[in-house]
């Protein structure tokens, strides 16, 4: 098969990248592993038992194979990075980007416009319709923020959404059930002859083009790099060694609650809307100065629910959640399997009485949450991305979202057993340090005698002992970050500022495995901006040539 273009994987980077050539104009391929729906067999291939379940997702919770990507099971939820994650950190290592912040932001109304969440505004100060500015009535924007927002897309499937789009175009072919196995070079080993991929019935392609575009997702783009090793020594784009290392994710977690002494009405725990009827979030966070000031990794923090399995919380809202999220017979038609593990909180043993007994209690505001949330969830096309209950006595948890610091003892390999298309497993070593612990806890601090200076609350912590709480919940898998590193230079990178692997003019990633930090923010959004910064220059440089 032969295109200009060959991109591999249809998750949100790789539907973006081949649309967007396409529309300009050239041909594209676009190879995708999986099916038009969800199959055990296409998805099996990327498991993996080599991973700690303690500090990782399973690959089959965290990635889905079919058209769309994981998009298919993602939330919807869309952070751009901040200009800090762009800034020279010397007080943490391995944090240096080779491109600004102002050339990915360029980028963020395109992506706002693929993700369907509207304008690329991400600060309530400039959105008129929504009154309170603060999340609590005289709580000012100062070292602390509470104006910053992420907005909700639809969530946009992406193969659901564009997959008519696709199909439509003439200048796009797409590929399903096609797993792409091996990248192959020519003698010099700096270009690509050519993709080898196989069916699940064994049926061997060679797919060739002018210039090629991995997305692959973080994880699976990194295997197929180290996979392809006939010409180098621990896979394409291994030159410096990197290839698969400072491997990144975000720490979260909960270790305290926000008590407001303000009037327990006007606190904003809940979404807001913009005049289109996107939904917004606010989110407690830093000014871009205090992190300089007090050497604090990027993190943020959002007011939450009590956790729903505890039916102490006595809400018959979140106890009906709680029971149908963990029902065996319709948990799995609402929700992704990482949100019902969440609901389920690691308990053995679903507990039912106290729950129904908290429903019954509580059954005018349960029966009404069930007719209002249940249209706003499943029968609208923009739907609600959750709910939230109000705390009578204002007191509510405080779910942190932070970055994870480079370290390159954080990594994968290859294994030495194979799928069944005979492409080596993944190992995934995904580590936290004390210093991400660190981060953590003195974000808390600077929250909490904020609250206090402002006269506004103050912070309670659930846990005891705060370092061996953050260390329990420190896990990821969901965001795959770093494995293909950026950077100016070969020797301290996998690729180059265009995302070209460095020393390849034709061979290109699409990833969240490029980020050099992984932010606070969830990677989606931003995957998308250097998508459609990569589209623009294959458009207006390579395929030029
Ligand atoms: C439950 C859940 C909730 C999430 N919520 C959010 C959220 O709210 N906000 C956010 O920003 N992010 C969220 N994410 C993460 C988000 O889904 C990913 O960041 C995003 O999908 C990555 O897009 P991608 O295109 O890089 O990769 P993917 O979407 O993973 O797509 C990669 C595609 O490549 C295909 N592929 C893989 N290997 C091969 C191969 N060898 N040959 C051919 N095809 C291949 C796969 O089948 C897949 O279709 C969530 C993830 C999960 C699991």
């Amino acid at each position: 098969m032969q295109g200009d273009v060959i991109v591999v994987g249809s998750g949100p980077a790789g539907i973006v990248v081949a649309l967007e050539l396409a529309n300009a104009g050239h041909e594209v391929i676009l190879v995708e592993s999986g099916g038009l729906r969800f199959s055990g067999h296409s998805q099996y291939l990327g498991d993996t038992p080599y991973f700690d379940p303690r500090v990782h997702a399973a690959m089959s919770q965290c990635t889905r194979r079919q058209i769309g990507g994981t998009s298919t099971i993602w939330g919807g939820r869309c952070v751009p990075y901040d200009p800090l994650d762009f800034d020279e950190r010397p007080y943490i290592s391995d944090s240096s980007w080779p491109v600004s912040y102002q050339e990915i932001a360029k980028y963020f109304q395109r992506a706002c416009d693929w993700f369907l969440c509207g304008d690329a505004e991400f600060d309530i100060r400039n959105i008129p319709e929504v009154t309170q500015k603060s999340i609590v009535p005289q709580l000012p924007d100062g070292e602390i923020l509470t104006s910053r927002l992420e907005r909700w897309s639809l969530p946009t499937k992406f193969g659901q959404e564009y997959l008519r789009e696709l199909n439509s175009c003439t200048r796009i072919k797409v590929v399903h059930g096609l797993t792409c196995t091996e990248i192959e070079c020519d003698d010099s080993g700096r270009r690509v002859t050519g993709i080898l991929a196989k069916t699940l019935g064994r049926k061997r392609v060679r797919l060739k083009s002018r210039a090629y575009v991995l997305a692959c997702g973080g994880l699976e783009t990194t295997r197929l790099l180290m996979a392809s090793d006939r010409k180098h020594v621990g896979g394409i784009g291994n030159h410096s060694g990197l290839l698969g290392k400072f491997y990144m994710g975000h720490i979260s977690g909960r270790i305290a609650k926000a008590r407001f002494g303000t009037p327990p009405k006007q606190t904003i725990y809940g979404f807001d809307r913009d005049a289109k009827g996107i939904y917004l979030r606010r989110r407690f966070s830093f000014a871009r100065e205090f992190h300089h000031e007090k050497r604090l990794p990027n993190i943020v923090g959002w007011l939450a629910n009590p956790d729903i399995y505890d039916p102490a919380h006595g809400s018959g809202v979140l106890s009906f959640a709680y029971l149908m999220l963990t029902s065996p017979v319709v948990g799995k038609f609402l929700a992704s399997e990482a949100i019902r593990a969440a609901a389920r909180g690691g308990l053995s043993r679903r507990i039912v009485f106290p729950h129904v007994v908290n429903m019954l209690r509580d059954m005018p505001s349960t029966l009404f949450f069930i007719s209002n949330f249940g249209y706003r969830r499943f029968i609208s096309r923009r739907k609600i991305p959750g709910f939230f209950v109000y705390s009578k006595s204002n007191v509510y948890p405080l779910h942190y979202h932070g970055e994870q610091m480079p370290n390159r003892d954080s990594r994968v390999s290859l294994a030495e057993d194979c799928d069944v298309l005979g492409l080596r497993k993944l190992k995934i070593d995904l580590r936290y340090t004390a210093r991400d612990i660190d981060g953590v806890i003195r974000a808390h601090q600077y929250w909490d005698e904020y609250l206090r200076k402002h006269s506004c609350g103050y912070l309670e912590y659930i846990a005891s002992d705060l370092q061996a709480s953050v260390w329990e919940q420190a896990a990821d898998g969901f965001h795959q970050i770093g494995t293909t590193r950026m950077s100016e230079y070969p020797d301290s990178g996998v690729v180059g500022k265009h995302c070209n692997v460095h020393g390849f003019d034709d061979l290109f990633i699409a990833s969240s495995s490029v980020f050099v930090t992984s932010g606070q923010a969830n990677s989606t959004f931003t995957i998308v901006a250097f998508a459609l910064r990569l589209a623009d220059y294959l458009r207006s440089v390579v395929l030029q040539k």
